[in-house]
């Protein structure tokens, strides 16, 4: 990555302010911004993505100091200014009553705006040059891997945005903590890397709830009724008790275009695959956080190399890896080993 050049920030902020469209760096995934109080702009946000107009966008402020100028005042905007005091800047989205001047495009119709404090510089400088809040999606056409890369983010959108701002691979990978609040209580509508049991230990007296049925609109995130998060390739969940399966199904695993996503780890199940066929496509990762950082690059990746089928491990449900888990469910529509294997004709002997 060539350096930044911070008259390309000033630009950019320029661009955001005239109604325009950059994609910018966050530490989640890259962004697709827009003044978040120009609704024609934010429009125009919803068009390039293919975004369906009942999916609100995140807007992103320079500082919780900010919060007061997208929020209305109120219980609820306390308790999510003390949150953010706590975790931002970083990748926790509240949840919280609108002010006037964010348009009804930009929350889909609903009372309530989603707000963020981004905590990659890039990001920070371009919204404090623009000094307008930036409402932002993810920098992609609606229903594919959220970009994680420059690269990721101009292979799907092209000239279709006005601008990009590099700031390097995002370090997180996958998207923010988002949460709704209420009393003392925090729900979780989609889970990030800051997770319920951060929320609880840096928090006393609040306690974090994850929302029941994070698919069901009724629970508040209309976004998460879409499909998301799927590349072309059929993402297939293994569970450890799958090894001695894997092991007997081996003419099915030689006659497929099958790639691994592997813990670096003799315990994980893929790695008898992996022994089965060592030619396979296998991208490798220490623990839940790297995994998360590379996900959407790897399906990018393996989906242009010709994969059928990308094996996972399902990840233990702790810190990120109860996101990770959430969003190789999605990208995986739930589908087990079982599954895949009762989905594909008997192999040849
Ligand atoms: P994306 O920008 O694609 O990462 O998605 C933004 C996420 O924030 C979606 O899951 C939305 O449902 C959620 N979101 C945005 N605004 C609101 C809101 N006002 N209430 C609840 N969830 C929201
Ligand atoms: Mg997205």
């Amino acid at each position: 990555m060539t350096p930044l050049d911070p008259a390309d920030i000033v630009a950019a902020a320029r661009t955001i302010r005239e109604g325009g469209l950059v994609v910018f760096p966050t530490e989640t995934v890259y962004g697709l911004g827009v003044d978040a109080t120009n609704a024609q702009a934010a429009r125009r946000v919803f068009e390039v993505k293919g975004r369906p107009p009942d999916n609100p966008l995140i807007v992103h402020i320079a500082s919780t100091d900010r919060l007061r100028s997208v929020a209305q005042p109120g219980a609820s905007c306390d308790l999510a200014e003390h949150l953010l005091r706590r975790f931002a800047p970083g990748p926790i989205t509240v949840v919280v009553p609108k002010a006037a001047c964010i348009p009804g495009v930009v929350t889909a119709g609903l009372d309530t705006v989603a707000v963020r404090v981004p905590r990659h510089p890039v990001a920070r400088r371009l919204i404090e040059e623009a000094d307008v809040p930036i409402a932002a999606p993810s920098a992609n056409r609606s229903g594919e891997p959220s970009p994680t890369t420059i690269a990721m983010a101009r292979h799907s959108l092209g000239d279709r945005a006005d601008r990009y701002l590099d700031g390097g691979p995002c370090d997180i990978g996958i998207e923010s903590t988002v949460v709704s609040v209420a009393g003392n209580v925090v729900t979780i509508l989609r889970p990030g890397a800051i997770s319920a049991a951060d929320i609880e230990r840096e928090t006393p007296g609040i306690t974090a709830a994850r929302s029941a049925d994070l698919s069901d609109s009724s629970t508040g995130s209309p976004g998460l009724r879409h499909r998301h998060y799927q590349p072309r390739a059929r993402v297939v969940e293994v569970t450890d008790g799958d090894r001695s399966i894997l092991e007997s199904v081996a003419t099915v695993l030689h006659q497929r275009n099958v790639a691994l996503s592997i813990v670096d780890d003799a315990r994980d199940p893929l790695s008898a695959v992996r022994a089965i066929i060592p030619d396979a496509r296998v991208r490798e990762y220490r623990d839940a956080a790297e995994c998360a950082r590379h996900l959407y690059r790897w399906f990018t990746e393996l989906d242009s190399e010709g994969a059928d089928t990308i094996l996972v491990r399902r990840p233990e449900s702790v810190g990120i890896g109860e996101a990770l888990r959430d969003r190789l469910c999605r990208a995986s529509g739930g589908t087990t080993l079982a599954d895949w294997l009762r989905s594909i004709p008997e192999p040849l002997e």
